[in-house]
This record gives C-alpha cells, structure tokens and sequence, in this order.
C-alpha cells in the first residue's frame, strides 16, 4: 500500500517534469528590448553542411521572415537575442558559421565557447544527415561543457523531395542523446520552439549550478588551427 502511493507519488512528480517541458514555449517570450539587464547570456552555435538552412532559421527566429535566397555567410555571423522565462532575463548570442572549409579555424572559437549546439541537416539532402558525424565529432570534441545539444532536421515543408525519414532522424538524435526537431524555416514551423527550448533548459540547468559569464570571447583570434576536414565528409560539402 505505501509502496502503491510511493510509486503514484513519482509518477505524478514525472508528469509535472513532462507537463513542464511540453509547456515550456507558453512561459518564454522574445523581447524587443535589448537593453534590459540579463542574468544569463548563453551562446548558441549552429553547424551543419551549407545550405541546411542554418542562416534562415536564424532569421526567422530573430525577424520572422523567409528569403528564398541568401549570400553564403562569410565566417561567422552572431545575432543577439533577449528572452524572459520566469522574470529571468537571458541574452542568446546566436551564432551562425558558414560551411565553407576557409573559414572554419574561424568558427573554432565559438565552438570551444558555446552553451548549447544546433546541429542541422536538411531532410532533402542525404549529404548533409550523413555529415553529421563530423559536425557532432568536431564540436563535442573542442567544446565537452556544451549543456544542450539539439538535432534539427530543417525544410520540412518540401515533403516531395525528403529523403531522411523523421524516424532516422529520431533515431541518429537518440543515439547521441541529443533533443530532436524537424523544423521549416520557410512555413515557420519549430522555429520558436527550437530556441525556447535551449533558452528554457540552460535557465534551469544554471539555476541549479554555478554560472559565470563570460563575454570576452575574441572575434578575430588570428588562431589558425586547421580543423579535422577528413572528418567533415568534404566532397560532399555542396559549397
Ligand atoms: P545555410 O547555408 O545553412 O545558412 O543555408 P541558408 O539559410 O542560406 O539556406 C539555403 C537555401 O535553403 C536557401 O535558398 C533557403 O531559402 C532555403 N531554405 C532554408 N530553410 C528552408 C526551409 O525551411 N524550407 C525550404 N523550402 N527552403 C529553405
Ligand atoms: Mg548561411
């Protein structure tokens, strides 16, 4: 009988965990303040082959709008975001890295710092699911502090042309104990979700261990460390 209320006990304390996480959009809100004074400032880094779509759920994320076209990123680009959960205020610094090789010893530096990884693939495109790997070794490899590491499976609107199953992508998130999401930045579909959910666990986890900012990340370190390309699947790189 005490074991029959113990074990109902938990399960209700697990379904308010779960209620929690599937409520967590509800209880975050995007600012257009910038200058509120944060407690947290998180820095997100996004990976992936070019033309996943990374630069594009960026926008959508930060302008709510779509382009059809967009100019290869050159290095690395990093947007600001103010969000509140809470009464707490956290800053995202998103950063977006291009693909192309020349550039990556650049991206290195937000790697080695970032709080959460996006790692994107795009539904249509076998090539970049299977870069994958590379992009999870490369990161995991300079960066292990990264809190929440999150598999996105973008431009699921094109449903003709999906050659990555949702499953398959479930399963290679499972696999590497990531969080999973397809998403669209063209119909606007998980995109705020995405970032609410990564703005939403890194409250909670250093709500409950120590936080120390650091913003004194250098943009141009002249740093030339050359990254492990053999890894990266580069003929498969469409840029
Ligand atoms: P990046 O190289 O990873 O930054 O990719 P971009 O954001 O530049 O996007 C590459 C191309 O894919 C562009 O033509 C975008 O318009 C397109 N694209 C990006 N996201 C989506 C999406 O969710 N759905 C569709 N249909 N196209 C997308
Ligand atoms: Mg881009």
């Amino acid at each position: 009988m005490k074991e029959d209320i113990e074990n109902e006990n938990e399960d209700v304390g697990q379904k308010k965990e779960e209620d929690e996480e599937n409520n967590y959009t509800s209880k975050i809100e995007k600012l257009n303040e910038y200058h509120l004074e944060h407690k947290y400032l998180f820095r997100v880094c996004l990976l992936g082959n070019a033309g996943v779509g990374k630069t594009s759920l960026i926008t959508r994320f930060c302008d709510n709008i779509f382009k059809e076209t967009y100019n290869n990123t050159i290095g690395v680009d990093f947007r600001v975001v103010t969000l509140k959960y809470n009464d707490i205020i956290a800053k995202l610094h998103v950063w977006d890295t291009a693909g192309q090789e020349r550039f990556r010893s650049l991206a290195l530096n937000y790697i080695k710092n970032s709080h959460a990884f996006i790692f994107i693939y795009d539904i249509c495109d076998k090539s970049s699911f299977e870069s994958l790997s590379g992009w999870f070794n490369l990161a995991l490899e300079k960066n292990k502090n990264s809190i929440v590491n999150v598999l996105i499976g973008n431009k699921c609107d094109i449903a003709d042309a999906r050659v990555i199953s949702q499953n398959e992508g479930e399963q290679m998130a499972i696999a590497n104990n990531f969080h999973f999401l397809e998403t669209s930045a063209k119909n606007d579909e998980n995109v705020l979700k995405l970032f609410y959910y990564i703005t939403y666990k890194l409250i909670n986890y250093y709500n409950e261990n120590e936080y120390v900012e650091n913003d004194n990340i250098e943009l141009y370190s002249g740093q030339t460390e050359e990254l492990p390309t053999s890894r990266l699947n580069e003929n498969k790189c469409k840029c």
